[in-house]
């Protein structure tokens, strides 16, 4: 008999599904005293343990119980990295509800887009987001009630906001007598929509399960590697594809969880690193240069900072270099996105790289890495054909697995899989060992006489100098090669730099026709809501450049 004509043999182990409450009872019971520290938003420092989040948690559930939330139904927040925002995200989905948590960096129409797409019946903020309440308010009608999260002596008497409920109200009116309930692990346990640069922000919906598989993968030694025995800071924000995980893998794991709030500058995040003795944190590269010029200005070390994860947008080598030999502090390039819950890759390396040289060591981990077990990449050229793994041919980069977008929520932009693969929008190698190197976002890629020019090779050796603090490079209108790189630059204070000694600086480190054709020194870069250059505003800010080779 063959095996397919074989009929399967059940395994016969319990079926208990995946969900998020299973995440907070498992740190309550056992790691109970383990401390989640944050600095509020009222300026003050706030301590508890996973027992006390569990039970205002299970306190919170009951309070949403007396609104009426219903399962599947979305419940905003707006707010910043704080245990109270834990407590929703926890309250929230294991009640069987959907987490929508909304960037408060988006302008106020996207942000009322999004609450009204979403269809949020509640919507949860810090008090200093009260003004984005006052402006989205009006525009969001469906909305049943406006939730601050505050004290009741810090609520507005005003009466501005019709529906305007306080957050500890709703802990202190409900007991915590609250048993989770029990559902399918494939319903929807929160939504993420995408910073949406390129038309309407679209809505990524996960699930239990894939949030489950997510935290368990990322938590791996060559993910996040996140154990008991770490003190996590998550700089990357609760409201940027949950914080890439860190509120569920630290307390899968019983890590001790610090919160910055609001206070994002070098200074509150380095006091905070010191005060709370944080081992491991994670966030975009744009955070490290404000706490490493607070650092290097005032002649600081860290004390038990050992390892961070930075992605979102590719990491320059050059501040690699620093966190690793300045601070010691061991760097982990990630990659990832909205749609992919978001991690894909993170970059450690094998043990047969321990004989390499330092330098050799560097150019690998300088790259996104490899997948986690759970995702699945190729890539391949526009006709949909795979291309070789030599680290040297790219093509766009495809992915698949568990924890990756199937559709958009509300079938938004149609079928977006190609034969069941996730087309990324990115452009990327992937070398014989597997790791993978993002060249570019295949709509900042340059197409120069035909050829590809990848952006980011040309930024970092940009910021590689001693003189620049950020650069961005895109593409301008040429009659002769249709498109040429133009480098946008921002000095360090006080540094003197010309444009002519910068280029110079390109010779050797680039082959010679991708060096830059120009270089304008501006005073800043636009910044999206996610902390990422916004290289669209600055193709429209200079589409009318005039380079000097055309
Ligand atoms: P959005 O697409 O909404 O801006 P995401 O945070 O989901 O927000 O962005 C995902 C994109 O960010 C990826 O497709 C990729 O282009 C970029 N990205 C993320 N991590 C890295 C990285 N380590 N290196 C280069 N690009 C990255």
């Amino acid at each position: 008999m063959s095996v397919h004509a074989m009929s399967p043999v059940l395994g016969q182990m319990m079926n208990k599904p995946m969900l998020i409450s299973s995440i907070i009872e498992h740190a309550d019971r056992y790691f109970g005293k383990n401390e989640i520290v944050s600095r509020r938003v009222e300026g003050d420092m706030h301590r508890y343990n996973y027992t006390q989040c569990h039970q205002r948690t299970k306190k919170l559930a009951n309070a949403l119980k007396k609104l009426q939330v219903q399962l599947g139904d979305r419940i905003a927040t707006l707010a910043w990295n704080g245990y109270r925002h834990l407590e929703i995200y926890y309250a929230v989905s294991g009640s069987g509800a959907v987490l929508h948590t909304v960037n408060p960096r988006l302008h106020p129409e996207q942000i009322s887009y999004i609450v009204n797409h979403a269809e949020d019946q509640y919507l949860f903020f810090d008090i200093t987001f009260l003004p984005i309440i006052h402006a989205i308010a009006p525009l969001c009608p469906n909305v049943k009630a406006f939730v601050m999260m505050c004290d009741r002596d810090r609520m507005p008497t005003d009466g501005k906001i019709a529906n305007l409920l306080c957050y500890e109200d709703l802990i202190n009116d409900n007991n915590d007598d609250f048993v989770w309930p029990m559902f399918d692990e494939n319903s929807a346990s929160s939504l993420c929509y995408t910073s949406g640069t390129t038309g309407h922000p679209k809505g990524a919906l996960y699930s239990h399960r894939s949030t489950i598989l997510h935290s368990y993968a990322s938590a791996l030694p060559d993910g996040l590697n996140v154990s008991a025995r770490d003190s996590i800071l998550p700089v990357v924000p609760m409201f940027h594809v949950n914080a890439w995980g860190l509120p569920y893998s630290g307390p899968l794991t019983g890590a001790k969880l610090v919160f910055p709030g609001p206070h994002l500058d070098g200074k509150s995040l380095y006091e905070l690193f010191e005060q709370e003795q944080v081992t491991f944190s994670a966030g975009v590269p744009t955070v490290w240069l404000g706490l490493l010029t607070y650092v290097g200005q005032n002649d600081l070390k860290f004390s038990s900072f050992k390892r961070t994860v930075i992605g979102g947008s590719a990491c320059p080598p050059a501040m690699m270099k620093t966190l690793r030999h300045t601070y010691g502090v061991e760097v982990v390039h990630a990659w990832g996105m909205t749609e992919m819950s978001p991690l894909g890759t993170a970059c450690t390396l094998l043990s047969r790289h321990n004989d390499l040289s330092e330098e050799e060591k560097e150019v690998i981990l300088a790259k996104q890495g490899h997948v986690l077990y759970g995702v699945d990449m190729k890539i391949v050229d526009d006709a949909g054909k795979e291309l070789p793994w030599d680290g040297k041919t790219y093509g766009n980069l495809l992915v698949k697995g568990p924890w990756i977008i199937s559709s958009y929520f509300k079938g938004e932009g149609g079928n977006v899989l190609q034969d069941g693969w996730f087309p990324t929008g990115d452009v990327a190698t992937i070398d014989v060992d597997g790791y993978m190197q993002i060249t570019d976002r295949s709509k900042d890629v340059i197409k120069s006489g035909g050829e590809w020019i990848g952006t980011i090779d040309l930024e970092n050796v940009a910021v590689s100098h001693p003189a620049v603090l950020q650069a961005a490079c895109i593409g301008v209108f040429h009659p002769k090669w249709d498109e040429r790189p133009l480098l946008l630059v921002v000095k360090k204070p006080g540094a003197e730099l010309t444009k002519e000694t910068l280029l110079e600086f390109f010779e050797g480190r680039v082959a010679k026709w991708w060096t830059p054709d120009d270089v304008v020194f501006i005073d800043a870069l636009p910044m999206g809501a996610t902390g990422k250059i916004l290289k669209n505003k600055l193709r429209e800010q200079f589409k009318d450049h005039r380079l000097p080779t055309a």
